[in-house]
């Protein structure tokens, strides 16, 4: 590290959305801030990686409130604004074809059409939906109660009795459901309502808009410098040390690292009160995917004339659902899991060369299966690379339902499970979304009880209430405000 990045004003470990948000906002305010990343990208879970011409996504093939992420941007003080594509979202399974992300009425109206006698628990239903959704708007305080509270599931219980339209409405798919009602009330607003967008420069493009206009303002940046520990003295934030044992001293310091690797291994022991720990510790954190990313050496065709750029295909929704990863004693097929499939080209050709295409395939995985991959010594066991390939090829013949020249089109395929997601994504036990979304209410966790301490990122609020990304951003800008809000004057 150079010796004038020995002391800053703020430091902020980590360069992904949460992280850069809220270094870009301080130092367009003109404060000393030193943005400290690991990586040699910035990005972090929303960046990309690049393989034989092919540039795929890491994480999200699509983002929610443009409008507020274009606001974040300018308030960053970033020079170019991106154009908004809307993203859509078809489902197919038993007995179902239709694009669920349209508007909750246009989708009631086909739901009836489809399911007569449910037609009053469907009306009953969405309206009540839509008054949640506008209750719930950001800005407004969420008030579990009011909105019916609880689970999903039994919310939705009470209006319908077809399995598969209680699926629907509960999960946004096929799958059980696990959300509380407040989380998916938020989901459908996303989804259907105000939905989800693709950006000119790219997801993964985002996080290097933030990347300029932080160092445009004179910001610093450091990459491949990972943060070992932030120093705490009688309840004051000190510094950090980074990897070298160097010390970098700052009164303010910003965690965008993991929220539970931040806590448990960045900070000393016994850096946080007991009663905060507590708080954390009951809280679980969502749930983790398989993701295949495809260069495929044509454009696939599904069957249909289908223009949405996702598609959620289940081939079988009656009966119980058996996740492929509790079948573990025969080969896993997928034939009772949801697989998502994305074609980001649809809205972004340049993604793969031209003539050609990248496909995402996703489905929901468990950590579990694949903790006994993790080596002593090296970070996989040998077995797990012939593990995740047969996956993949797996999942790609699942898909091939809907795509069916997809298993031939394959060029190159990478492979990331649940331990991709903990080694190269950082995050504990490879979780994508957060905390668990079974929390009824909105907490801000983003201000430990530490002085000179912040957490941004995705962790950052108990629920994603403006979706991961823009969470995440949200998290970073209000904290800086916080900061700028009790700094002095500069001379
Ligand atoms: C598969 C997947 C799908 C997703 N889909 C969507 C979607 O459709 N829509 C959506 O809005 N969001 C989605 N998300 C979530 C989205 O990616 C996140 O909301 C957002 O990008 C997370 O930002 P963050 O600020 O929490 O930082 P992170 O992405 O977690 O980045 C943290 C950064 O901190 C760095 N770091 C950590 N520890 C240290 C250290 N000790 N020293 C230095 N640097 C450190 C890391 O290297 C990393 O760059 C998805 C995520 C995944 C993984």
């Amino acid at each position: 590290m150079s010796q004038n990045a020995q002391s800053a004003e703020v430091i902020v470990i980590g360069a992904g959305m949460g992280g850069l948000a809220c270094a870009a906002r301080l130092a367009r305010a003109g404060v000393n801030t030193l943005l400290l990343e690991q990586d040699r990208r910035v990005g972090g879970t929303a960046g990309g990686f690049f393989r034989s011409g092919f540039s795929f996504p890491t994480g999200p093939v699509g983002v929610t409130g443009p409008d507020y992420i274009d606001s974040v941007l300018k308030d960053c003080g970033a020079r170019e604004l991106p154009e908004w594509a809307r993203s859509h979202f078809r489902l197919v399974t038993e007995g179902l074809n239709l694009v669920i992300s349209q508007p909750l009425e246009h989708l009631a109206s086909e739901l009836i059409r489809l399911f007569p006698a449910e037609a009053r628990g469907i009306e009953l239903l969405t309206e009540g939906l839509l008054k949640s959704v506008r209750t719930l708007r950001v800005g407004q305080t969420p008030e579990a109660e009011i909105l019916g509270g609880g689970s999903a599931e039994a919310h939705v219980r009470k209006f319908l009795r077809d399995e598969r339209l209680v699926r629907l409405f509960a999960s946004q798919g096929t799958e059980s459901p696990s959300s509380s009602w407040p989380v998916m009330i938020r989901m459908w607003d996303f989804l259907s309502e105000s939905g989800i967008w693709y950006p000119s420069c790219g997801v993964h493009g985002l996080p290097l808009v933030l990347k300029e206009a932080f160092r445009g303002h004179g910001g610093r940046l450091v990459t491949g410098q990972r943060v070992q520990q932030i120093l705490i003295n009688h309840g004051r934030v000190q510094g950090v040390l980074v990897t070298d044992g160097e010390l970098v001293t700052a009164p303010i310091v910003v965690s965008n690292a993991d929220y539970l690797k931040t806590i448990d291994e960045l900070l000393p022991p016994d850096g946080l009160p007991k009663a905060f720990r507590g708080n954390i510790g009951r809280r679980s954190l969502s749930g983790t995917v398989l993701s295949v990313s495809l260069g495929l050496n044509r454009p696939v065709p599904p069957i249909g004339e289908w223009p949405e750029p996702n598609l959620l295909y289940s081939s079988k929704t009656s009966g119980k659902h058996e996740p492929w990863f509790e079948r573990l004693d025969q080969p896993p097929t997928f034939d009772s899991d949801e697989v998502w499939i994305h074609r980001p080209s649809v809205h972004d050709p340049g993604l793969a060369p031209p003539g050609k295409e990248v496909v995402v395939l996703r489905v929901n995985a468990s950590y579990e299966t694949f903790e006994r991959f993790r080596g002593r010594k090296r970070a996989h066991t040998g077995d797990y690379y012939p593990f995740k390939k047969e996956l993949g090829e797996r999942l790609v013949a699942r898909a091939s339902d809907l795509l069916p020249e997809l298993g031939d089109a394959v060029e190159y395929m990478d492979v990331a499970t649940p331990l991709t997601f903990e080694f190269w994504g950082h995050r504990t036990r490879g979780s994508v979304a957060g905390w668990a979304w079974t929390d009824t209410s909105l907490e801000d966790l983003s201000a430990p009880p530490v002085e000179g301490l912040f957490i941004v990122g995705l962790c950052s609020y108990s629920q994603l209430f403006r979706g991961g990304m823009g969470t995440s951003l949200h998290s970073g800008l209000q904290v800086a405000s916080r900061i700028l809000s009790k700094r002095l004057p500069q001379p």
